[in-house]
């Protein structure tokens, strides 16, 4: 089905419903903040009956997103949880929202995503892969709902772009994404405070974090492959939180002869002990990570995807070393 018919049936959708409910992928980064909290305010304007749901685990979201604002937010199924059409933005796969209360005959499920590997869970999917960020979906349904692109939405759209296209640096990063910022800034955004706002003006532990993984860095196969580590300890002696590594992996990339950056870091919460969360990066495309990624459990984009894995490094070094050697051979 032509993306611009799958449009035209969520936009139906959306128009049809009454109250819904909306929500996003586990971890939430900021093109699924964006979109959500966006989306979200696209649909009280045209009248509708919108909450939205995250785990009250998310919480405290990273700390560049710590200005963003959250008002209509549920963090437990409302009681009318039925009568709601459940909406997914920038979730590639419906397991990265664990919840039970999704789990029930009959809903109604909208997925509206750019995962190039969504699994289509939804009933009615919306799957837009060459979209820089779901946030560019979004600016296009508003327009279909003919919304007006008030200052809040504006910002929270530009937040969910620039953060998904690298600051518009990324292979992503098209001339439609370029139009889309134009129109927000239009709108009022204004980039500077944003900028400030999401890539300074950060927790000094940020930076110790990043000091003990850069110190961590071990490089396979002719610099290839550029793997960092960071371990509980890592996070207990700077004081850092889970989502304080965010952004560590860039700096990995950014090595010359790197093919794939890799961060590993172990996760910290007693239930997830002995676990670790994997970002994998490809730096020109000749690799493209969601498929090793996906040969764990994991997916994402072509040059940016993750896993969850009970592996130890080393192991999962060596896993790793192999699947990416067979994509990098002629
Ligand atoms: P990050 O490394 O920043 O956590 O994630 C990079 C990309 O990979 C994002 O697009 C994200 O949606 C995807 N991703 C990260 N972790 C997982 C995972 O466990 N499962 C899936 N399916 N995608 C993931
Ligand atoms: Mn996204």
């Amino acid at each position: 089905m032509s993306i611009a018919t799958e449009t035209d049936q969520i936009v139906e959708e959306l128009r049809a419903a009454d109250k819904l409910l909306l929500t996003t992928h586990e971890s939430p980064d900021g093109d699924a903040l964006g979109s959500l909290t966006a989306m979200h305010w696209i649909l009280e304007q045209i009248g509708k009956d919108s909450v939205m749901y995250m785990s009250p685990e998310e919480f405290p979201l990273s700390h560049e997103y710590r200005q963003m604002t959250f008002d209509g937010l549920l963090g437990a199924p409302p009681e009318d949880i039925d009568e709601r059409v459940v909406v997914f933005l920038d979730c590639g796969n419906i397991d990265r929202m664990p919840v039970d209360f999704l789990q029930r005959d009959g809903i109604r499920i909208l997925n509206i995503d750019h995962h190039h590997d969504n699994t289509r869970f939804g009933t009615v999917n919306l799957v837009v892969p060459q979209a820089s960020c779901t946030a560019e979906i979004v600016f296009d349904i508003a327009r279909e709902l003919g919304a007006e692109i008030t200052l809040p939405i504006a910002n929270a759209l530009y937040v969910g772009m620039v953060t998904d296209t690298g600051r518009f640096m990324y292979e992503n990063t098209t001339a439609a994404a370029h139009r889309m910022a134009a129109e927000l800034i239009d709108a009022g955004v204004d980039t500077h405070a944003i900028y400030r706002r999401l890539f300074e003006d950060l927790p000094f532990r940020r930076l110790q974090l990043l000091s003990r993984a850069l110190r961590s860095i071990a490089r396979y196969d002719d610099g290839a492959i550029t793997i960092a580590f960071l371990t509980r300890a890592d996070f207990e002696e700077t004081g850092g939180l889970e989502t304080d590594s965010e952004g560590v992996v860039d700096h990995l990339r950014a090595v010359e002869g790197t093919k794939v950056a890799v961060l590993m870091r172990e996760l910290l919460s007693d239930e997830k002990r002995g676990c670790s969360k994997v970002s994998l990066r490809s730096t020109d495309g000749t690799v493209d990570v969601s498929r090793a990624a996906r040969s764990f459990g994991g997916g994402g984009h072509r040059q940016a995807a993750g896993l969850t894995t009970g592996l130890a490094p080393d192991e999962l070094v060596a896993t790793l070393r192999e699947r990416i050697a067979e994509q990098l051979l002629p």
